[in-house]
């Protein structure tokens, strides 16, 4: 067994949507020493903090490395037929859809695309959603509004090649740190200007050369006065809007009603008239722009008329799909777009399909499917409701800790006790997700799954770039790859021969195989080029950006520059956008607004981070940041303890006093859970109150009060 005493090898970092290239040399011992991969075009040898540090995080202490069936060890052929068992036995008593899965952005795309084939072509459930719903949802949902598919139009070069960077809800700084420093370096080679557009002032707002603090949920209307103020100036593209759009007019006389003055722009985003002017300016006389969004824009409840409000802007001016220019979404998870392209969403199919009678029945004869579903799943927040009320009776979670990353995750918590068969394939040994079920009534399924050193598949990153994530150490204790868990349970389900895979090369094939099938180009995703790579093509498979269209192994650095959008005309849609708003209001009870979010050093609920004291030092508890007048107002102190209330559950949080925020509006880290803190964990204080379009939860702004502990 050559694993764990190799020589360096190529693979990926685990944690977010940059997805940079990482050299990992083993030391035989278990553990290995990282650095940046200068061979690899997301990050050109750059890390940050937090992948830095992964060779601090490989230790066993925390992992989970045996099967466990209701509380005691036992061995896999038992566990996987407990689960084959327990799902038949759930079936016939409750019916197919009772079966639901919940995956996660941190699984390979092979993983993933064998999940989605069990569940929605062979078990015969819609019922399979991911953490990518909280995440991403609403890009995917503007994307398909817009472009007809889920497609980033652009590349991270870009942000080199712009003369404006505009970044609208992203800390990069923090959260998307390697991008953060692309950007520095195009500001230090080419002066390149950076806007910040969020309500707090970030390390990324502190950074940029303006910072347009706007109010909650008003986005769209700045966006709205932009596409205004560029149709009333030369910088409209006419030629490209007859050309390959429809619906500007409508979209533009929407426009009109949200934003239709400067002053009136300004009294609704809080900003100053000068303010605005000053970036509308900016905007239109800078023809190479690159305007970005992230969480502040997708977490919300009109995360999707935000979406469109700025690829608006950028279909108005042509600036599209060409070098420097265009909108870009960057991806929260490192495979949270691979997790699209597999159907990993509840509301598409394999390879970017959704549901018509067509995609379906091109899916079904594909897979030669014996159950294929034909509509679309629950999403997570329906789904966790479903499981509350007893529609859903059997989940199986992969990857994820919904317990305490939904909102209202106290709910959530107590719903996963009330199921006839949770399973859960993760590599930890105990989380909130696990003791959720553990007392309760329910039957439970723990498997060790494979992490990252040990997983071997390939994700893609914000920029389609497919990567691979290569191993290098061995499999820890008795821990499976998640597509090997799932193809023996196949098995014992009577689906052998459609789960037979020897290898992730072999589901990578059919997954690319699937993508060029009955593809006459009208597809964007296509990565047809790669179904006839052999093992070693697989293994040695350099990043590469999609589509890769049959007959070439070459990517896509671009699309949509001259047009030809994936609609059914070919034609990028405007799309007036609703009244802008939040989801709800303050209250003299609630008075405050919550938006939760993450620090620099840590990633989600800290399962790997959590291991590296130099990481944990950065931030090393749960925090509440609160502007001065409010301090004063609810009479905290400084240094303090407060208890955030909401309507739906409460968190005891230490108070720190900054202007970071505005007043009235508050912000605590999402990081910690019951595991690692007995007082700090926000989930519970979310809403659920979700996108119409996407059915992502508004998690920026949920009505809060505090109280002095
Ligand atoms: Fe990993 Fe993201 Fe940091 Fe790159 S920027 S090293 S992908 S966490």
């Amino acid at each position: 067994d050559p694993i764990g005493t190799m020589p360096t090898v190529r693979t990926t970092c685990p944690y977010c949507g940059v997805g940079c290239g990482i050299l990992a040399t083993p030391d035989g011992a278990g553990g290995a020493t990282v650095a940046g991969d200068p061979g690899h075009p997301s990050n050109v040898g750059r890390l940050c903090s937090k992948g830095a540090a992964l060779g601090e995080t490989l230790g066993l202490a925390t992992r989970l490395l045996h099967p466990v069936v209701d509380g005691a060890r036992t061995s896999w052929s038992t566990a996987l037929d407990a689960v084959a068992t327990r799902l038949t036995d759930v079936i016939a008593r409750h019916g197919r859809e009772s079966v639901a899965f919940y995956l996660s952005g941190q699984l390979l795309t092979e993983d993933y695309y064998v999940a989605n084939k069990l569940a929605k072509g062979f078990i015969g459930t819609p019922h399979v959603d991911t953490n990518s719903r909280l995440c991403m949802a609403s890009s995917v949902a503007g994307h398909r509004r817009s472009f007809g598919a889920d497609v980033v139009p652009g590349s991270y070069e870009d942000l080199e090649q712009a003369d404006l960077v505009v970044l609208v809800g992203s800390n990069a700084a923090w959260c998307h740190p390697v991008l953060f420093q692309r950007i520095a370096a195009a500001r230090r080679s080419r002066g390149t200007r950076v806007i910040a557009i969020d309500p707090r002032r970030t390390a990324t707002a502190e950074e940029a050369d303006a910072h347009l603090a706007v109010a909650p949920g008003q986005d769209t209307v700045l966006f709205a006065h932009l596409l205004t103020q560029i149709a009333d100036s030369a910088v409209l593209d006419r030629a490209f809007v007859a050309a390959h759009t429809t619906g500007f007019d409508e979209t533009l006389a929407r426009a009109r009603e949200i934003a239709p003055s400067l002053a009136a722009t300004a009294a609704r985003t809080g900003l100053a008239e000068s303010e605005v002017r000053d970036f509308v300016r900016a905007w239109c006389a800078t023809e190479r722009v690159v305007t970005v969004w992230s969480q502040g824009v997708n977490q919300s409840a009109q995360g999707t008329d935000k979406v469109t409000s700025i690829v608006a802007c950028h279909l108005a001016t042509g600036r599209i799909g060409r070098p420097g220019m265009g909108p870009l979404s960057f991806t929260g998870q490192p495979n949270a777009m691979g997790g699209r392209e597999v159907g990993g969403l509840a509301n598409m199919l394999a390879a970017h399909m959704g549901f018509s009678a067509v995609e379906v029945d091109r899916v079904r004869r594909f897979w030669t499917a014996p159950a294929m579903v034909t509509g679309e799943g629950l999403k997570a927040v329906d789904l966790f409701d479903a499981v509350a009320d007893g529609r859903i009776r059997a989940l199986w979670v992969m990857g994820t800790n919904p317990a305490v990353s939904l909102p209202r995750a106290d709910a959530v918590r107590d719903a996963l006790g009330r199921l006839d068969l949770l399973v859960v394939s993760d590599n930890v040994a105990s989380n909130d997700t696990l003791s959720a079920g553990i007392g309760a009534a329910g039957i439970h399924i723990r498997l060790p799954a494979a992490a990252w050193g040990e997983k071997d598949g390939t994700v893609t990153n914000s920029e389609r770039r497919i990567s691979r994530q290569r191993p290098f150490l061995r499999l820890a204790g008795e821990a499976k790859p998640d597509w090997w868990i799932l193809s023996r349970v196949a098995e014992r389900l009577g689906h052998g021969v459609a789960f037979a895979w020897t290898s992730p090369a072999a589901i990578f094939r059919e997954h690319a195989a699937l993508s060029g099938f009955e593809n006459d180009g009208a597809r964007a995703f296509d990565i047809s080029g790669l179904d006839d790579l052999d093992d070693a093509g697989y293994d040695a498979l350099a990043p590469v950006q999609w589509p890769v269209r049959r007959g070439t192994r070459d990517g896509t650095a671009r699309l949509f520059g001259d047009g030809g959008f994936v609609t059914a005309d070919r034609r990028a849609r405007f799309v007036p956008a609703a009244a802008p708003g939040l989801a709800s209001a303050a209250s003299p009870r609630f008075p405050l607004r919550l938006n939760t979010g993450r620090v620099r050093d840590q990633w989600h609920t800290m399962t790997r981070t959590g291991l590296s004291p130099r990481l944990g030092a950065h931030r090393p508890e749960p925090f509440v940041e609160v502007h001065p007048d409010d301090i004063a107002r609810c009479g905290l102190r400084d240094g303090g303890f407060a208890r955030a209330e909401t309507a739906h559950g409460s968190a005891v949080l230490r108070v720190v006093a900054t202007e970071i925020v505005r007043p009235g509006e508050i912000f605590a880290p999402i990081h910690w859970t019951a595991e690692t803190s007995s007082y700090g964990r926000v989930g519970p204080l979310v809403q659920g109150a979700t996108d119409p379009h996407s059915g992502q939860p508004e998690a920026k702004a949920t009505p809060a009060t505090l109280v002095p502990v």
